[in-house]
């Protein structure tokens, strides 16, 4: 299986190289036309590990052990072997996302992405070191840190807004120990921290540093392929308890930023899971609501800040690959993409609206109904979700369908703890940490150890700089790293 980029066919990579670049050199997102013949019943009948191997292993082909690489990946980090447990509430699934090592979603992918890019590292001949560069606006950060914490071949520095990020994620990051890491305060807001990152990548690193910059986000096909496992694991959960037979058709909803979740769900079906339909549930920010009904993407309108900040967006990265995936025509997505450039819209072909109606379907939840949402399934149902999760929910609630539904869960409710549980008729005032003890009293849910933890542990890293000054700062730590 090769890599292509989305916008030009010339522009090829093994899986390897595809992981090690991220990003194909056009600009475009690499992806694969082939698919191949990947034995999806057998699948069903591993374990959550077995899956991982076999379902990576089709995907990415050029690494040699990916059976290593996911053990080291995921053995002794989530709250289970399972990784991702499928609930029943009431008569829907909840796929719980939630419960690797900091209570987010992103742990699934953010704990494979290293071990993918050392071995890739390592099959490619690179002697240079890795460092990986993000910026965050609060749950990329600690995930990806986590992940790369002592991972050898690898350095990562993480930017965070000093005013931008909760109490709760200030406290996840600052903390977090590990020889090759390294966290920063940035005065100003995450746009600022981006743009700067931004910067850092375009001027690149100093000829024969022996370092070379990567990206942990979710334009990597190594960031997106350990997605796609879960989708399978639900589906053999239902199968197992006697839900469904294989073939019958499950409908997915997931809680959409980026668009790489829902995508990951795509390749499953491309891969032969008997996915019914995508669902892609937004917030008040509801660009991909309006792009799926009418086929007009148009980024030209207002920001919101919500109660489910995660999917806060308006240009979704990955949304490039669903489009090549339809119609398998890298020109037709370049025209796309330049159209979004110059003019902040595009509007796509009546064939591909055609196949986006029959794939996916589409709703969007204010943050209201967010509340409200949580604070009734919570007394009806007696679960306890975060408002990302409450947005999927609410949108497989007003969604027709004879399918069996999973709702995809992205974060602890405690992660967002002041929503939730003034969402719950609880006092959500002062301090986070506190509000997060109140919550466990009123509900009895049991708290993430990772952020149970937190309070009492030393803080690590109290750098702060002008955002003028970011550049300087990585190379500093370049120079002190040789
Ligand atoms: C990142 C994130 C999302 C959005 O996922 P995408 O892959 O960007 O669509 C949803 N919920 C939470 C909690 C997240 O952290």
């Amino acid at each position: 299986m090769d890599y292509q980029s989305t916008r030009n066919a010339k522009i090829a990579a093994s899986s390897t190289a595809a992981v090690l670049q991220g990003l194909a050199g056009d600009g475009g997102l690499f992806i694969t036309k082939d698919f191949g013949t990947f034995d999806w019943r057998g699948t069903l009948e591993s374990d959550t590990f077995g899956m991982a191997e076999k379902i990576l292993g089709a995907l990415l082909p050029d690494f040699d052990d990916m059976r290593a690489l996911v053990r080291r990946a995921y053995t002794g980090k989530f709250e289970t072997d399972e990784l991702t447990p499928l609930v029943r509430v009431g008569d829907r699934y909840v796929l719980e996302l939630f419960r690797g090592p900091t209570s987010a979603f992103k742990d699934v992918a953010l704990s494979m992405l290293p071990q993918l890019i050392t071995a890739a590292r390592a099959q490619e001949g690179v002697r240079d070191e890795i460092l990986i560069l993000t910026a965050t606006s609060g749950d990329t950060g600690k995930a990806a840190l986590a992940g790369f914490c002592d991972v050898p071949g690898t350095k990562i520095i993480v930017f965070y807004p000093d005013a931008g990020v909760s109490k709760v994620q200030k406290a996840q990051m600052v903390t977090q120990e590990g020889e090759n890491v390294c966290v920063c305060a940035v005065r100003g807001n995450f746009d600022d921290t981006q743009t700067g990152v931004k910067k850092i990548f375009a001027a690149g690193l100093p000829e024969g540093c022996g370092v070379r910059l990567s990206s942990a986000n979710s334009i990597n096909i190594g960031r997106l392929a350990p997605q796609v496992v879960y989708y399978f694991k639900a589906y053999a959960d239902l199968l197992h308890a006697g839900r469904i037979a294989v073939g019958d058709k499950v409908d997915y909803v997931v809680p959409t930023g980026n668009f790489g979740d829902i995508l990951a769900g795509y390749l499953a079906k491309k891969m032969g899971l008997p996915v019914g339909r995508l669902i892609c549930a937004s917030n008040r920010n509801d660009v991909l609501t309006d792009f799926l009904r009418t086929g007009v993407y148009d980024r030209r309108r207002p920001f919101y800040k919500t109660l489910s900040p995660s999917m806060d967006i308006l240009v979704s990265s990955n949304l490039e690959r669903l489009l090549f995936l339809l119609c398998e025509d890298e020109n037709e997505v370049a025209g796309y993409m330049r159209d979004l450039n110059e003019k902040g819209a595009y509007t796509v072909s009546d064939t591909m609206l055609e196949k986006l109606h029959a794939e996916f379907g589409c709703g969007c939840c204010d943050d209201a109904q967010t509340k409200e949402t949580i604070g009734r399934v919570w007394s009806q149902n007696g679960y306890l979700m975060d408002t990302h999760t409450a947005v999927a929910w609410k949108v497989a609630e007003d969604y027709k369908t004879d399918a069996p539904v999973v709702v995809l869960s992205t974060a602890s409710p405690y992660k967002f703890p002041a929503a939730v549980l003034s969402a719950i008729g609880g006092d959500a005032s002062g301090d986070e940490f506190d509000i997060m003890d109140r919550l466990h009293a009123l509900t009895g849910v049991p708290v993430p150890e990772g952020l149970a933890t937190l309070r009492s542990k030393p803080v690590r890293h109290t750098d702060v700089i002008d955002r003028e000054d970011m550049q300087k700062y990585v190379l500093g730590k370049v120079e002190k790293w040789k």
